[in-house]
């Protein structure tokens, strides 16, 4: 069997980041991905509108002075093929691709006691073996279907956002359905407008969305980025999300009400997600904050959506602005004013069953050339409960999870799990950080530890059931703190398409990234507390 001291499971943005480190550092290791090639969310999201919603400078990765300094991001906000060239070019400028292997999906992991290594099985039955396996899964990786009837009977092309085939989908003059309204929609569903025949829209749930306000970077700018690259990432690494916003310090009612509007006025104007990380801090935890500002936000709505009735539709009546992730659109309301875009309420009309020829509502039947799933994924833990892990004693991965809920030692390893660590696992600081910034943070501590037990030589690590219970603590006092911890979507653990998805998970790390990185740093500075190494 062929063996690696190191496995990274997922040639994403995670991976490839670690596998710079790690080559870096004189590991040998082994990228298994399953894809036909790197990229990860860049490969697979190639529906029309997908982009950062992150400033594409801050999002870039930080730990190559000469890279920074190479590669110009022709967009603020950068869409999805120039985020996948520039994968490939960092794999290809630190000579990455020979330690990557395409179309190798990890089926199981099993950890051997004995020899203290793990044995990695690919979909196909091809085995390796590691001492160290770590996983760049992703935290929205594991695409969802809607729980509908009749989806295999359509006829027509039909896929998930995440699936986009490859060859690109004609839909000029086509009837085209697209269920869902999050985040992924808000970007496709606009684009889909320019050129569908007819387009309907199935909203079960609204979201607050807000203008991402993107433009293209001038030469002049990039070079002005360029010179200021270390105060950006400075700048990002003091911010609770990683981004260049930091929440405005002030109490919302201590401002007076005349300037108070004329902030909310300048945050619906500026880019990206400073309206709702630079807003002030009390909206996110405070319902009377969150209150006003969610109705100058359903009055914008109202401006820019010409039928009442249709933008009613889109005002969310179940939760505040900032309470799930805020979509970033462009021109997604004004798409609602084409006489060929039609919103279709699941609340009044649920879908009754998919049908050879398009969907039938409990109102009518839709006839349809094209079916798109924006349905979203299994969020942060889906990705792990599609391989088989197991463990010490032949315990499984989902099933500990499954009944203790998706706990772990800050979010890097779980115990009964030795020498497995998750770069991007449940409870870390990446699903709530500009993602970037947290992979890094992620990756830099993992390679920090295997020097160190490199150097110490140790062959086995493992956490302790105390220190995984502490943080578990920890994680849920961070929800408590923000209003999101009443919310329904996947940075609760929720999802309506699993069974059994409908009970609060802890699944994200909600302290902020600073405090996380000063937690992880402090285990690492105290001999990796919390961890038994032997
Ligand atoms: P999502 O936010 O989970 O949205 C899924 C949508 O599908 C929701 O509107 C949901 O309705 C709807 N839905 C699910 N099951 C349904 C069913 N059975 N019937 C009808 N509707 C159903 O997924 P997403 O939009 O793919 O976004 C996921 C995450 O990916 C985002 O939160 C974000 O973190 C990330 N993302 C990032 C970017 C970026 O950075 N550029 C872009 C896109 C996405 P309910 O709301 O009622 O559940």
């Amino acid at each position: 069997m062929e063996h690696h001291e190191v496995i990274v499971i997922g040639a994403g943005l995670t991976g490839i980041a670690q596998l710079y480190k790690l080559k870096e550092n004189g590991f040998d290791t082994l990228v298994l991905e399953a894809g036909e090639d790197l990229g990860g969310t860049w490969y697979f999201n190639r529906y029309p509108g997908c982009r950062f919603d992150s400033e594409s400078y801050s999002y870039g990765y930080s730990f190559s002075k000469e890279l920074l300094q190479e590669w110009d991001w022709t967009e603020h906000f950068s869409p999805q093929p120039e985020n996948l060239r520039y994968l490939n070019y960092v794999a290809d400028k630190f000579d990455l691709r020979p330690h990557m292997r395409f179309d190798s999906k990890v089926q199981a992991a099993t950890w051997n006691e004995e020899d203290r290594t793990w044995t990695v099985r690919l979909v196909g039955g091809e085995e390796f073996s590691c001492r160290w396996l770590l996983t760049a899964i992703g935290i929205l990786s594991a695409a969802v279907l809607p729980r509908v009837q009749g989806l295999e009977r359509f006829q027509g092309p039909s896929c998930h956002t995440y699936n986009w085939p490859k060859e690109g989908l004609d839909l000029a003059g086509k009837r085209v359905a697209v269920l869902g309204t999050g985040a992924t929609a808000v970007q496709l569903i606009p684009k889909i407008g320019e050129v569908a025949g007819e387009l309907y829209v199935f909203q079960r749930r609204p979201n607050w969305c807000t203008p991402l306000h993107n433009g293209l970077i001038s030469s002049e700018e990039m070079a002005d980025i360029k010179a200021r690259y270390d105060e950006i990432f400075e700048q990002c690494s003091k911010t609770a999300g990683g981004f260049i916003h930091g929440t405005d310090p002030r109490k919302m009612f201590e401002v007076p009400e005349e300037e108070r509007y004329a902030f909310f006025e300048d945050l619906y104007a500026s880019p990206g997600f400073r309206i709702w990380l630079g807003n002030f801090r009390d909206v996110l935890m405070d319902e009377k904050a969150n209150e006003e500002f969610s109705a100058f936000l359903a009055d914008k709505i109202r401006a820019r959506v010409s039928d009442p009735v249709v933008a009613e539709k889109l005002i969310p009546n179940d939760h505040g602005f900032g309470m799930r992730r805020v979509p970033q659109e462009t021109n997604y309301y004004e798409t609602y004013n084409l006489p060929s875009v039609h919103l279709v309420d699941l609340n009044e009309t649920p879908i009754e069953t998919v049908t050879e020829t398009g969907i039938r509502t409990t109102d009518r039947d839709i006839e349809l050339d094209v079916i798109i799933y924006a349905t979203g994924f299994d969020g942060v833990t889906g990705a792990f409960d599609r391989i088989t892990f197991t463990g010490v004693g032949g315990q499984t991965l989902k099933d500990k999870w499954e009944e203790a809920g998706p706990v772990s030692h800050l979010g890097v390893a779980t115990e009964g799990f030795p020498n497995l660590l998750m770069l991007t696992g449940p409870q870390s600081g990446s699903g709530n950080t500009n993602f970037g910034r947290g992979v890094e943070d992620a990756v830099f501590w993992a390679s920090d530890l295997l020097i160190y037990l490199r150097e110490h030589g140790h062959t086995r690590i493992e956490n302790t059931v105390e220190a995984e219970q502490a943080w578990n603590d920890h994680v849920r006092d961070m929800y408590d703190m923000l209003l999101l911890r009443n919310t329904k979507s996947w940075f609760t653990g929720y999802n309506s398409n699993i069974e059994g998805r409908d009970t609060i998970r802890y699944v994200t790390y909600n302290g902020g990234a600073p405090r996380y990185r000063k937690r992880i740093d402090e285990c690492a500075a105290n001999g990796y507390s919390g961890f038994v190494l032997s």
